[in-house]
């Protein structure tokens, strides 16, 4: 099965529209995130970040909006990264609460 030539479809961040809006601008450049991040993109996913940027047209409301093209790695990496420090910011409220408890305890007594 292939999927040369099958029309790309996205919904439009303004109406909804859910369409293969027209490509409006491609950007040529390759982008990474920033120097910052560098170590991040290599820690979660192996190398640094990089992604190519498209300014789409929706068909419906005419008004435009931006895409990125990335290796999926990437977007699998970020997703498992906030996991990862959600869970990590639930075991710290978590802790916090345990020891705001044992204060009042240590006041009471
Ligand atoms: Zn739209």
């Amino acid at each position: 099965m292939s999927y040369q030539g099958a029309a790309f479809k996205i919904r439009c961040p303004h109406c909804d529209d859910y369409e293969s809006h027209e490509v409006y601008k491609s950007d040529q450049k390759i982008y990474h995130w920033g120097n910052e991040e560098v170590p991040m993109f290599e820690r979660i996913v192996g190398r640094d970040l990089h992604y190519r940027n498209r300014i789409r047209k929706c068909s419906n409301c005419k008004k435009t909006f931006s895409t990125v093209e990335m290796v999926f790695d990437y977007l699998e990496g970020l997703i498992n990264e906030v996991k990862k420090l959600e869970n990590e910011n639930k075991d710290l409220k978590s802790s916090i609460a345990e020891v705001g408890s044992t204060l009042i305890k240590l006041s009471i007594a």
